[in-house]
């Protein structure tokens, strides 16, 4: 489906924020996330997956700007259309717990975001935590925050910002790079907490065909793209990610 772009900005280093009109045809869950086509012509090739940060009058999509098909998303202009399949994937589950913490590590904020307004919207109470290199990189506007370089906040990694506030009754919905989100399962089971992780594998289609994002769990192979990307942390092999 093609959509207007209503603004597209910086909003820290190298991470943008895109505005995308919401048509109102579809609904759609935190944890959920469209496969982007950045341009008309075949070139890049493959769609990107991007998480989705906002929905509701709009489609927001925080992205950092790693490789071309984000640098040239990058320059796209508002009154600009792109071409957008989704909302795909499962999604976080939403289960009330005494004690739930978002925590995410860089550009693994994007999902948290929506989910903190789905939590909001049923009067949950939670608390978020958030890692980033240097203050340069954050991008967010709540939570507690970490900078590996003591530029902002936390001196030190988002595992240790927040591992001491997990514990058995904590529910911990994360996304970030794997060896954050296996640092965290570690503890997890250490404290047997409960935890939804958002995985970013690289994927083609993002509908389950090419086999492109499939990975080793406990139970079997899954795709990371139709049967995830959310995951129990248990299910996870993490040695294998
Ligand atoms: C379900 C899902 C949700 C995502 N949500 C977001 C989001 O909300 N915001 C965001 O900024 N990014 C998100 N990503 C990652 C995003 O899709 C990639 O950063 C993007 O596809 C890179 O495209 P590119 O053409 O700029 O980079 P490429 O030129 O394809 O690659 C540039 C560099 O980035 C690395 N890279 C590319 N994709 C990934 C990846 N998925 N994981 C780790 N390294 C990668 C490559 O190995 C290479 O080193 C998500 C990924 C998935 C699977």
């Amino acid at each position: 489906m093609k959509l207007q772009i209503l603004q597209n900005e910086q909003i820290a280093g190298s991470v943008m924020s895109i505005k995308i009109d919401n048509p109102g045809l579809f609904t759609a869950r935190a944890g959920q996330f469209f496969m982007v086509k950045i341009n008309d012509f075949n070139y890049p090739f493959l769609r990107r997956p991007f998480s989705i940060t906002y929905f509701k009058d709009y489609i927001e999509i925080v992205y950092k700007i790693v490789g071309e098909g984000t640098s040239m998303l990058a320059k796209k202009q508002k009154g600009e259309f792109i071409d957008m399949i989704g909302p795909l994937g499962n999604g976080f589950e939403i289960v009330n717990s005494k004690k739930i913490l978002l925590v995410g590590g860089g550009i693994g904020f994007a999902p948290l975001r929506f989910l903190k307004e789905e939590l909001k919207g049923r009067s949950f109470d939670f608390d978020s935590f958030f890692g980033f290199n240097t203050k340069d990189e954050v991008c967010v506007d709540f939570g507690n925050i970490a900078t590996m370089d003591g530029s902002y906040g936390y001196k030190g990694s988002v595992i240790d910002l927040v591992k001491d506030v997990i514990d058995e009754e904590t529910l911990i919905y994360a996304c970030g790079p794997s060896v954050v989100l296996s640092k965290l399962s570690d503890i997890c089971l250490e404290k047997n907490a409960k935890m939804q992780v958002s995985l970013e594998s690289r994927m083609a289609c993002g509908i389950g065909v090419c086999l492109g994002c499939v990975i080793e769990t406990k139970n079997g192979m899954k795709k990371v793209c139709d049967e995830g990307p959310v995951f129990d942390y248990k299910e996870i092999l993490w040695e294998k990610m």
